[in-house]
């Protein structure tokens, strides 16, 4: 067999997956490694929202809206479910309407918003709960994909309509270009992605030594409703509003997040925000937590949990729910930054730590990785 390719990529998650299906469309020959049978890492574990309204104007909202516009094609072509659903931030108190304001008279032009009184939020998503609601920030621009579906439909048809060479459940142990070596071949190729995700240990190590970079441990639930509904756009509310940088230059903020705080300490402990949304059998997606660790507790905390869903139920009324799967993600998240691009010798590229927001921005940033060749 000829063992030889112009891009080897290390890791079948979404980064990884974004920067095959860039240089495949460009004519490269790319052999794409993951150590899984399939990928299980936080590219299947995670909500499946392409959240740009999370994303502060500039490099990184440009990277979503074009990270948007590839999950639009690539889902049609490779025949995943993908939803255009928008998303709502619901708020119950006047602080965080205020929130809601001063964003609004911030970035009225970078995003695709609309300020909505509280009839106008039940108008769209029926399930809010109505009482002491003071309104809400529409965005058109968000969207879903049922991720763990996505992540195994994408690999297969980057082979199918492009001939990405796909080496499922080999580790690559070492890279010393031109050779990359699995635990099973060698390989020879002119440049390497590695998309390696939460393992700092296999490779490079000392890179993962020198950023501040830190596993990040998120609690998520799946739960199906007694009676079905459709969501409608994903929802989330006032806790979200200091989870992400698009919010982070309102002054009006502080007072939110001191309200917060002096109301449970649990909430900043536990990272606890809470986002909901919905794939396309009707099932809910429901998170989540932040716990930073340089090793991840295997222990899942049921006051997490419980956390998040009583959060939950102060925004939404979806009747009873059926608890039918928990788990924990994992992402690296480094200080101050969203990403961490680094070369540690020449031909090889580490891009890795896109925090919460890598199924938003990956297809973007593999683009300019891709072009820049
Ligand atoms: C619970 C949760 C919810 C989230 N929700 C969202 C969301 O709704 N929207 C959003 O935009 N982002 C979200 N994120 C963030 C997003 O999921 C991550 O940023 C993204 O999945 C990271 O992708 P990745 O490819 O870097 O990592 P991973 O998906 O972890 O993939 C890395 C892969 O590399 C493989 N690998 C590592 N080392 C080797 C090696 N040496 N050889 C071979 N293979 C190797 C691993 O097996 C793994 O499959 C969420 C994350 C979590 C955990």
């Amino acid at each position: 067999m000829d063992r030889t390719a112009d891009i080897a990529i290390v890791g079948g998650g979404i980064v990884g997956l974004a920067h095959a299906y860039m240089a495949l469309k460009k004519g490269y020959r790319v052999v794409l490694f993951e150590r899984d049978q399939f990928a299980v890492g936080a590219s299947v574990r995670n909500f499946g929202l392409l959240w740009p309204i999370g994303q502060e104007p500039g490099i990184n909202l440009d990277r979503a809206m074009r990270s948007r516009q590839h999950w639009i094609d690539v889902a049609a072509q490779a025949g995943f479910w993908s939803h255009l659903n928008g998303s709502m931030h619901v708020v119950y108190h006047d602080d965080e309407r205020d929130v809601l304001e001063e964003f609004m008279s911030l970035y009225k032009e970078s995003f695709q918003c609309q300020l909505l009184t509280a009839d106008e939020v039940i108008g769209k998503s029926p399930v809010v709960k109505r009482q002491r609601l003071k309104g809400g920030l529409w965005s058109a621009t968000e969207g879903t994909v049922y991720s763990r579906e996505a992540i195994r439909r994408i690999p297969m048809w980057l082979v199918e309509k492009y001939g990405l060479i796909l080496k499922f459940g080999h580790v690559v142990t070492s890279i010393d270009l031109p050779v990359v070596k699995t635990a099973r071949e060698s390989w020879k190729v002119e440049k390497v992605f590695v998309c390696n995700g939460a393992d700092f240990e296999t490779l490079y190590p000392e890179v993962f030594d020198l950023h501040p970079v830190k596993k990040c441990k998120l609690q998520m639930l799946k739960a199906v409703p007694e009676k079905p509904f459709r969501l409608g756009p994903s929802l989330c509310a006032g806790l979200t509003l200091r989870h992400y940088a698009a919010f982070a230059k309102c002054a009006s903020l502080q007072k939110v997040d001191a309200r917060y705080d002096a109301a449970s300490a649990t909430f900043k402990k536990h990272g606890v925000h809470v986002l909901l949304a919905q794939n396309q059998l009707g099932e809910l997606i429901i998170g989540d937590s932040h716990h930073y660790s340089k090793t991840v507790e295997p222990f899942d905390l049921e006051e997490v949990n419980d956390i998040i869903l009583d959060y939950l139920n102060s925004f939404v009324d979806v009747g009873k729910l059926t608890i039918t799967e928990r788990w924990h993600g994992v992402y690296p998240k480094v200080e101050g930054t969203t990403n961490l691009v680094v070369e540690p010798e020449p031909g090889v590229t580490i891009v890795n730590g896109l925090g919460g927001a890598g199924m938003t921005l990956s297809f973007g940033l593999a683009e300019e990785h891709i072009a820049k060749l």
